[in-house]
């Protein structure tokens, strides 16, 4: 039986999961994988065009199923990203897993009927009585690619956006945590019909090949390098890619700030989940004079937060052996380059490379071209640099690409409102770090290479609808004048507008 029939026949509209669907998906790969997934995105164009745009009550109960969904697997989603992790934090899997999307879904809910609403647009006089206005249709069917480090929230959130903007949904979560993958499947396709809402798994493979797919919008949300791949890929369909990318984020400690608060902000955004996030701190600067201070207050920061390392249930591990690996050759690049590094290690702990906890490590005068200064950290290693002027600290980070994120502990207003003015980068917090990404109020996305486009907020809810312009004209209108033959009217209507 053919995937479309398969659909068809098995799990029509509102009915639920389709076990046999999600077998059949198991064995996808290559270019199999493109015909199989050209075939549920043509059965699920068609159960859109068949259902039209879902209304307010439609969308209301998508997200409360999904919210409902949610927090009913919330044990079994840091279950399943322990597993992956081989030892993930619960409490970080239940804030940045499942509290970050039930908040997101509570806010969409609360919103949604202001988002949906069609906006009235100005008609200039000689349009009138004419009238404007914006409508918002759902765009059709979005793909969503997610990668490994916060499974969870990468995946259901752009979902969220999704699924209020009445769209339907193909999700492919990252081949690198399959425990986390196969849980999403379950729990979706028990949820949401698979012809509404569909996560495929597999290889690197099936990601290419929803990304070569004629969706109506493609989420990504990944490496630079893949990004660009990616928009090559749907480039070919003209599909409109939202990219949400990664990059190095500065962290800067302004001059008056106290260095000991800026490294407890500091050490709490590069620990959480060892690192392994995309709004972590990647490095830090801090006024000249002042770096040894710094480093002797992330210790005693590590220390409160971490006591001991292998065995503390707070404390994630490097997701696999290839990240682990990456980070200790990042780290003797910047050895044998004259980097000084500084472990912090509270009891001096020997930790076993087979578990992958990775203490905190402290660089200083890490060069330019190394490693460490050259790409997206992504692991609990902490350049520390030294700036002389603030001047002089922007003007570093201009040098390099955008990132996605910027720290910037100061209390002067003067201050803080040249680094926002001078700065250009995805998001900012102000005397925190990474806190920007949990306003379910502010947008969140990249620029230049960490990323474009946005999700969360309304700005969510936009990127997954057209805003539809529409005229209606009156039956008395003014149009004929606009017509040909040209003469006297328009002649005298043109002069009053633009002069003779
Ligand atoms: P990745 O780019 O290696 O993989 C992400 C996804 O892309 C995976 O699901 C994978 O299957 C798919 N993929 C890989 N190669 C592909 C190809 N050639 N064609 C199509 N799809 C392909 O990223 P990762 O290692 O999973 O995640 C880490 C990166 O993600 C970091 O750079 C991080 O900064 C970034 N990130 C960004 C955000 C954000 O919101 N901006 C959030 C989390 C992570």
């Amino acid at each position: 039986m053919s995937l479309m029939e398969n659909v068809a026949q098995n799990a029509p509209v509102g009915r639920g999961s389709n076990p046999r669907l999600s077998r059949e998906f198991d064995v996808l790969s290559g270019d199999g994988a493109v015909e199989q997934l050209s075939s549920l995105l043509a059965t699920m164009k068609a159960a859109q065009r068949k259902s039209g745009s879902p209304d307010y009550d439609t969308r209301m109960v998508h997200l409360g199923k999904l919210e409902r969904a949610v927090i009913a697997r919330k044990h079994d989603i840091a279950k399943a990203v322990g597993m992956d992790f081989g030892g993930r934090s619960k409490h970080e899997s239940l804030v940045a897993e499942v509290m970050i999307v039930v908040n997101a879904i509570k806010y969409a809910r609360e919103h949604l009927h202001e988002w949906m609403e069609t906006e009235p647009r100005e008609v200039s006089w000689m349009f009138m009585p004419g009238r404007a206005e914006v409508i918002m249709q759902p765009l059709g069917v979005v793909g969503i690619i997610s990668p490994w480090n916060y499974p969870v929230q990468l995946a259901l959130g752009p979902l969220v956006g999704a699924l209020a903007a009445g769209n339907r949904a193909i999700l492919k979560p990252s081949e690198l945590v399959p425990d986390t993958a196969d849980l999403l499947k379950k729990m979706l396709s028990e949820t949401f019909a698979p012809d509404h809402v569909f996560v495929v798994t597999g290889g690197v493979d099936v990601s290419e090949a929803l990304s070569q797919l004629p969706l109506d919008h493609l989420v990504f949300t990944g490496s630079t390098r893949v990004g660009k791949i990616i928009m090559r890929a749907a480039a070919e369909h003209l599909t409109p890619v939202t990219l949400e990318l990664g990059g190095k984020s500065p962290a800067i400690v302004g001059e008056g700030f106290s260095i000991a608060q800026a490294a407890q902000k500091i050490m709490m955004g590069k620990c959480f989940n060892a690192g392994q996030t995309c709004i972590a701190p990647d490095y830090v600067m801090v006024p000249k004079g002042r770096a040894d201070a710094f480093v002797e207050e992330c210790r005693a920061a590590f220390a409160t937060m971490y006591p001991r390392i292998e065995t503390n249930p707070d404390y994630t591990a490097i997701i696999n052996d290839r990240q682990y690996a990456r980070l200790q050759q990042a780290l003797d690049d910047a050895r044998q380059r004259g980097a000084k590094i500084i472990e912090l290690n509270p009891l001096k702990e020997h930790l076993d490379p087979n578990a992958r906890k990775l203490a905190p490590q402290l660089v200083l005068h890490a060069k330019d071209d190394s490693v460490l200064m050259q790409e997206e950290i992504f692991g609990p290693i902490l350049p520390i640099r030294t700036y002389e002027t603030l001047d002089e600290a922007i003007a570093y980070v201009n040098d390099h690409p955008r990132p996605l994120a910027l720290y910037f502990f100061e209390h002067d207003q003067k201050r803080i409102d040249q680094v926002l003015r001078e700065t250009v980068s995805g998001g900012v917090s102000i005397n925190e770090t990474m806190m920007h990404i949990a306003q379910d109020d502010l947008p969140f996305g990249g620029v230049g290479a960490s990323g474009m486009g946005a999700y969360h907020a309304r700005e969510g809810f936009e990127t997954f609808t057209k805003k539809k312009p529409v005229f209606y004209q009156s039956r008395i209108n003014g149009s004929s004048l606009l017509k040909p033959p040209y003469g006297a009217k328009i002649d005298f209507a043109l002069k009053l507008l633009l002069g003779k």
